[in-house]
Protein backbone atom coordinates (compact mmCIF):
# COMPACT_ATOMS: atom_id res chain seq x y z
CA UNK A 1 0.00 0.00 0.00
CA UNK A 2 1.26 3.29 -0.64
CA UNK A 3 2.05 5.15 2.69
CA UNK A 4 3.57 8.54 1.06
CA UNK A 5 5.24 9.99 -1.87
CA UNK A 6 8.26 11.30 -2.88
CA UNK A 7 9.62 14.57 -3.71
CA UNK A 8 9.54 13.55 -7.40
CA UNK A 9 6.46 11.65 -6.83
CA UNK A 10 7.10 8.22 -6.41
CA UNK A 11 5.27 6.01 -4.22
CA UNK A 12 6.47 4.68 -0.95
CA UNK A 13 5.46 1.65 0.17
CA UNK A 14 4.66 -0.08 3.30
CA UNK A 15 3.68 -3.36 4.39
CA UNK A 16 1.70 -4.84 7.03
CA UNK A 17 2.18 -8.66 7.78
CA UNK A 18 1.99 -10.85 10.87
CA UNK A 19 -0.83 -10.21 13.30
CA UNK A 20 -3.53 -8.15 13.24
CA UNK A 21 -4.45 -6.11 16.86
CA UNK A 22 -0.95 -7.23 18.32
CA UNK A 23 2.27 -5.16 19.12
CA UNK A 24 3.91 -3.32 16.14
CA UNK A 25 7.48 -3.64 15.12
CA UNK A 26 7.86 -0.75 12.61
CA UNK A 27 11.05 -1.40 10.12
CA UNK A 28 12.46 1.22 8.12
CA UNK A 29 14.66 0.66 5.09
CA UNK A 30 16.21 2.90 2.63
CA UNK A 31 17.00 6.32 4.54
CA UNK A 32 20.09 6.66 2.17
CA UNK A 33 19.81 5.89 -1.35
CA UNK A 34 23.25 4.62 -1.16
CA UNK A 35 22.98 1.86 1.11
CA UNK A 36 20.96 -0.87 -1.10
CA UNK A 37 21.36 -3.52 1.29
CA UNK A 38 19.12 -1.71 4.12
CA UNK A 39 16.25 -1.86 1.02
CA UNK A 40 17.47 -5.73 0.48
CA UNK A 41 17.14 -7.06 3.71
CA UNK A 42 13.16 -5.23 4.39
CA UNK A 43 12.44 -6.78 1.41
CA UNK A 44 13.24 -10.23 2.10
CA UNK A 45 11.87 -9.55 5.55
CA UNK A 46 8.52 -9.18 3.87
CA UNK A 47 8.90 -12.11 1.64
CA UNK A 48 9.73 -13.97 4.66
CA UNK A 49 6.36 -12.53 6.51
CA UNK A 50 4.41 -13.26 3.04
CA UNK A 51 6.03 -16.81 2.94
CA UNK A 52 5.38 -18.33 6.29
CA UNK A 53 3.16 -16.23 8.57
CA UNK A 54 4.29 -17.98 11.57
CA UNK A 55 7.70 -16.41 11.45
CA UNK A 56 5.97 -13.28 12.12
CA UNK A 57 5.51 -14.44 16.00
CA UNK A 58 2.67 -12.91 18.18
CA UNK A 59 3.57 -9.63 16.71
CA UNK A 60 2.33 -7.36 13.56
CA UNK A 61 4.88 -6.00 11.70
CA UNK A 62 4.26 -2.66 9.35
CA UNK A 63 7.84 -2.15 6.32
CA UNK A 64 8.48 -0.04 4.89
CA UNK A 65 11.87 -0.88 2.50
CA UNK A 66 12.36 2.18 0.69
CA UNK A 67 11.88 5.61 2.37
CA UNK A 68 13.67 7.34 -0.25
CA UNK A 69 13.23 6.12 -3.68
CA UNK A 70 14.41 9.32 -5.38
CA UNK A 71 17.85 8.78 -3.73
CA UNK A 72 17.68 5.12 -3.99
CA UNK A 73 17.09 5.29 -7.55
CA UNK A 74 19.92 7.03 -7.71
CA UNK A 75 21.84 5.37 -5.27
CA UNK A 76 22.91 8.80 -3.79
CA UNK A 77 22.76 8.82 -0.38
CA UNK A 78 19.87 12.09 -0.21
CA UNK A 79 16.55 12.51 -1.51
CA UNK A 80 16.27 14.73 -4.67
CA UNK A 81 16.23 17.89 -2.42
CA UNK A 82 19.38 16.65 -1.63
CA UNK A 83 18.09 16.35 1.76
CA UNK A 84 19.61 13.99 4.21
CA UNK A 85 16.44 12.42 5.63
CA UNK A 86 17.93 11.77 8.52
CA UNK A 87 19.04 15.00 9.55
CA UNK A 88 15.61 15.97 8.73
CA UNK A 89 13.59 15.36 12.20
CA UNK A 90 12.21 18.17 14.10
CA UNK A 91 14.32 16.97 17.00
CA UNK A 92 15.35 19.84 19.69
CA UNK A 93 18.80 19.43 18.03
CA UNK A 94 17.96 19.73 14.54
CA UNK A 95 20.50 22.35 12.98
CA UNK A 96 20.90 24.06 10.02
CA UNK A 97 23.87 23.39 7.94
CA UNK A 98 25.19 23.61 4.67
CA UNK A 99 23.43 22.42 1.70
CA UNK A 100 26.37 21.06 0.20
CA UNK A 101 27.04 18.74 3.13
CA UNK A 102 26.12 15.45 2.71
CA UNK A 103 23.95 15.24 5.65
CA UNK A 104 22.29 19.09 4.95
CA UNK A 105 19.13 18.42 7.35
CA UNK A 106 16.93 20.67 4.93
CA UNK A 107 15.62 24.23 4.76
CA UNK A 108 13.46 23.67 7.74
CA UNK A 109 12.49 20.17 10.48
CA UNK A 110 10.48 17.80 8.75
CA UNK A 111 10.88 20.09 5.18
CA UNK A 112 10.54 16.93 3.15
CA UNK A 113 7.43 14.32 1.97
CA UNK A 114 9.54 11.40 2.56
CA UNK A 115 10.37 12.92 6.47
CA UNK A 116 6.85 13.37 7.04
CA UNK A 117 5.77 9.93 5.78
CA UNK A 118 8.15 8.44 8.52
CA UNK A 119 6.43 10.39 11.32
CA UNK A 120 3.02 9.96 10.41
CA UNK A 121 3.69 6.24 10.31
CA UNK A 122 5.17 6.05 13.47
CA UNK A 123 2.27 8.16 14.65
CA UNK A 124 -0.30 5.61 12.80
CA UNK A 125 1.30 2.64 14.10
CA UNK A 126 2.35 3.43 17.20
CA UNK A 127 5.02 0.90 17.35
CA UNK A 128 6.80 -1.04 20.85
CA UNK A 129 9.91 -1.15 18.85
CA UNK A 130 11.66 0.53 15.52
CA UNK A 131 14.16 -1.02 13.57
CA UNK A 132 16.18 1.48 10.87
CA UNK A 133 18.56 -0.23 8.97
CA UNK A 134 21.28 1.08 7.05
CA UNK A 135 24.77 0.33 6.00
CA UNK A 136 28.39 1.25 7.03
CA UNK A 137 31.73 0.73 5.89
CA UNK A 138 35.14 0.33 8.05
CA UNK A 139 34.15 -2.72 9.70
CA UNK A 140 31.93 -0.29 12.11
CA UNK A 141 28.93 -2.82 11.71
CA UNK A 142 26.43 -2.42 15.25
CA UNK A 143 23.18 -2.64 16.62
CA UNK A 144 23.15 1.29 17.86
CA UNK A 145 19.96 2.25 19.92
CA UNK A 146 18.32 5.27 20.87
CA UNK A 147 15.82 5.60 24.14
CA UNK A 148 15.01 2.63 26.18
CA UNK A 149 16.25 0.32 23.13
CA UNK A 150 19.09 -1.95 25.05
CA UNK A 151 17.49 -4.69 25.70
CA UNK A 152 16.61 -5.22 21.90
CA UNK A 153 20.01 -4.21 20.75
CA UNK A 154 21.38 -7.07 23.06
CA UNK A 155 19.03 -9.54 21.33
CA UNK A 156 19.97 -8.98 18.31
CA UNK A 157 23.69 -8.98 19.20
CA UNK A 158 23.30 -12.70 20.78
CA UNK A 159 22.17 -13.39 16.78
CA UNK A 160 24.43 -11.21 14.78
CA UNK A 161 27.47 -10.67 16.71
CA UNK A 162 27.97 -7.10 15.96
CA UNK A 163 28.28 -4.72 19.29
CA UNK A 164 25.47 -3.14 20.67
CA UNK A 165 26.77 0.45 20.77
CA UNK A 166 24.73 3.60 22.29
CA UNK A 167 23.68 7.05 20.78
CA UNK A 168 24.20 9.65 23.32
CA UNK A 169 22.51 11.87 20.73
CA UNK A 170 25.51 13.93 20.05
CA UNK A 171 26.72 14.47 16.17
CA UNK A 172 23.17 13.47 14.54
CA UNK A 173 21.41 16.72 14.82
CA UNK A 174 17.43 15.90 13.62
CA UNK A 175 18.40 11.79 13.05
CA UNK A 176 15.00 9.70 12.92
CA UNK A 177 17.01 7.73 16.13
CA UNK A 178 16.74 10.83 17.99
CA UNK A 179 13.33 11.67 17.12
CA UNK A 180 11.69 8.32 17.68
CA UNK A 181 14.10 7.23 20.46
CA UNK A 182 15.09 9.53 22.72
CA UNK A 183 12.45 12.59 22.07
CA UNK A 184 9.18 9.58 22.27
CA UNK A 185 10.98 7.23 24.22
CA UNK A 186 10.56 4.58 21.56
CA UNK A 187 12.59 1.68 21.73
CA UNK A 188 14.72 2.16 18.53
CA UNK A 189 17.80 0.53 16.87
CA UNK A 190 19.60 1.33 13.91
CA UNK A 191 21.03 -1.58 12.26
CA UNK A 192 24.28 -0.58 10.49
CA UNK A 193 24.89 -3.14 8.25
CA UNK A 194 28.81 -4.25 7.51
CA UNK A 195 28.74 -2.94 3.77
CA UNK A 196 31.85 -5.66 3.04
CA UNK A 197 29.45 -8.76 3.62
CA UNK A 198 26.83 -9.48 0.83
CA UNK A 199 23.42 -8.87 0.41
CA UNK A 200 23.13 -12.91 1.12
CA UNK A 201 25.52 -12.77 3.59
CA UNK A 202 23.56 -9.78 5.18
CA UNK A 203 20.17 -11.73 5.12
CA UNK A 204 21.63 -15.01 6.75
CA UNK A 205 23.17 -13.30 9.60
CA UNK A 206 19.68 -10.61 10.30
CA UNK A 207 16.85 -12.23 9.71
CA UNK A 208 17.30 -13.75 12.87
CA UNK A 209 18.59 -10.78 14.31
CA UNK A 210 14.92 -8.79 13.36
CA UNK A 211 13.01 -11.70 14.13
CA UNK A 212 14.73 -11.65 17.86
CA UNK A 213 13.24 -8.53 17.73
CA UNK A 214 9.38 -10.06 18.19
CA UNK A 215 10.62 -12.89 21.15
CA UNK A 216 11.89 -10.18 23.44
CA UNK A 217 8.28 -8.11 23.42
ZN1 LIG B 1 22.52 5.31 6.37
Amino acid sequence: MRVGRSVEGRPIEGYIRGKRGRPTILVFGGFHGDEPKSVFLARRLIELLTTDPSAASNVRWVVLPVVNPDGYERRKRRNANQVDINRNFPTRNWARTSRRSRMFGGTEPASEPETDTVIKAVKRYRPVRIVTVHSIDGHRQCNNYDGPGEAVAAAMSHVNGYPVTYSMGYGTPGSFGTWAGLERNIPTITLELPSHHSPKLCWEDNRPALLACAEVL
